[in-house]
């Protein structure tokens, strides 16, 4: 991580380095000069800080296997301010800039644009997607919006990018008359859309294709919870961890075009695999309903809630209701003498699906099992962390819905277990 960091930083100085050595002092001077010069520095900025965005969300199994598909998507969302505002702040700027040298009004300016500068008006466009996409990634209007028309909408910015790029290299001042920044820059481009054609498209695509999975049983587990056991080819060869997730698309009426993440609920058995999963909405629920024979096309494995993150000897687990899914699956890689003690809050007792495989599970690797029913009320967190008295030597593994992994992880501030013996599946990106 601290070298992916390092190489970011790097990327970001020569970027603003090119800014700057393509400006002269007498550029400066000039009418619009000031602005020509920082639409110049913040439409590189920009769109570097951007393609490193694509590159976080382009599912590179290296990196992903490091800081997990949420740590990504965080740090995604953190950045993701700087690339917007950079990018607006660059077209107001270079369209004042070069209104001011043509001495003519905004309006006028965006008409030459469009008329008389090559790329421009496909970088127009691309502007326009590019704001729109990034409206609606507002927290408070995403919120409302449908989880699929947002991801849909959110696929606009390789096309918003794409449309930029023919500008950037025929006016960028860092690019005509450079061939070897040209060359660099195009390099980077292509690299960052190689990456993501590779590994966010083909890759799934090809192991799709070769373990061809269809839904071979769908299984009652308790109360809104079904168990989907998958046929495949060649499930051996898969290099997956318990406790990690894939996004499912069923190829069925209505359930084709959108994927769901859920985590293996047991360690493949070839040619078999396995997910459990809680109705809560809409493509959970339908699930339940799905045919013998329907063919599945899954993007992963993700996830880096796995035995691979362990610190100690011994583990313990706090699971939040449906969240028994991936740690039903770590517990298969665990060694025995992990001793694990699982906590797991359940709102009843009927909800406990899997119950009897955890217990088997604990049982063989000569830990403990606490189920414990209740509302959030009936069952304050301190009590469930009480159930784990040596927890400050453990690892500490915690899955389920957002607000219960938030409830746990304070807490477990509270008690001062070290944050790097601490490891979280949060079931919601
Ligand atoms: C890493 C991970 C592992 C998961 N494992 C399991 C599991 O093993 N079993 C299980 O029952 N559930 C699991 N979930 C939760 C499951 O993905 C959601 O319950 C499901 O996608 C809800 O979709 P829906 O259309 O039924 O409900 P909706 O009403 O559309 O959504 C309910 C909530 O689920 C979340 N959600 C919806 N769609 C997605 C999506 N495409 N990607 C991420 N989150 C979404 C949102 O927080 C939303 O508020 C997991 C989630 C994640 C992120």
């Amino acid at each position: 991580v601290e070298g992916a960091l390092v190489l970011a930083g790097l990327g970001l100085g020569a970027t603003v380095g090119l800014a700057i050595t393509a400006e002269t002092s007498s550029q400066l001077r000039e009418p619009g000069g000031v602005a020509m010069f920082l639409g110049n520095l913040t439409g590189l900025a920009g769109t570097y800080l951007a393609l490193l965005m694509v590159l976080l969300v382009s599912r590179i199994p290296a990196v992903e296997r490091v800081l997990g598909q949420d740590g990504l998507l965080r740090w995604h969302r953190r950045l993701s301010p700087w690339p917007i505002s950079l990018i607006i702040a660059h077209a107001v700027l270079l369209t004042y800039a070069y209104a001011e040298v043509a001495k003519t009004g905004v309006l006028r300016q965006l008409g030459a644009f469009v008329s008389s500068y090559a790329g421009m008006l496909a970088a127009i466009i691309g502007f326009a997607i590019f704001v729109a996409v990034a409206a609606t990634s507002v927290y408070s209007v995403r919120r409302r919006m449908r989880r699929e028309r947002w991801w849909a909408m959110h696929l606009g910015m390789y096309l918003a990018f794409s449309l930029a790029f023919v500008h950037e290299i025929a006016l960028g001042p860092s690019f005509v008359g450079h061939p070897l920044t040209t060359a660099v820059w195009s390099a980077a481009w292509a690299a960052t859309a190689g990456v993501v054609i590779t590994y966010r498209f083909g890759l799934p695509i090809i192991r799709s294709l070769r373990h061809a999975l269809a839904v071979e049983e769908v299984r009652p587990e308790a109360d809104g919870v079904v168990s989907i056991i998958l046929r495949g080819r060649k499930l051996d060869s898969l290099r997956v961890s318990g406790g990690q997730f894939f996004e499912w698309r069923f190829l069925s009426r209505g359930l084709w075009w959108q994927a769901h993440p859920y985590s293996m609920s047991a360690r493949p058995k070839p040619p078999y695999l396995r997910l459990t999963v809680k109705a809560v909405g809409d493509h959970s629920a339908a699930l339940a309903r799905l045919n013998k024979g329907t063919r599945v096309v899954v993007e992963g494995p993700y996830g880096a809630f796995t035995a691979h993150a362990r610190q100690r000897a011994k583990a313990a687990f706090f699971v939040g209701g449906i969240g028994i899914t991936s740690a039903r699956s770590l517990l298969e890689d665990l060694p025995r003498s992990s001793e694990p003690v699982v906590v797991w809050r359940v709102s009843a007792q009927t909800d406990a699906a899997l119950e009897d495989e955890v217990r088997t599970l604990v049982t063989r690797l000569k830990g403990q099992l606490h189920v414990v029913a209740g509302s959030r009320r009936e069952v304050p967190m301190h009590r469930l962390v009480r159930l784990v008295p040596d927890l400050k030597h453990r690892d500490v593994f915690v899955s389920g819905s957002e607000a219960f992994v938030a409830s746990v992880l304070s807490q477990l501030a509270v008690s001062r277990v070290p944050s790097e013996a601490v490891h979280h599946e949060v079931y919601a990106l």
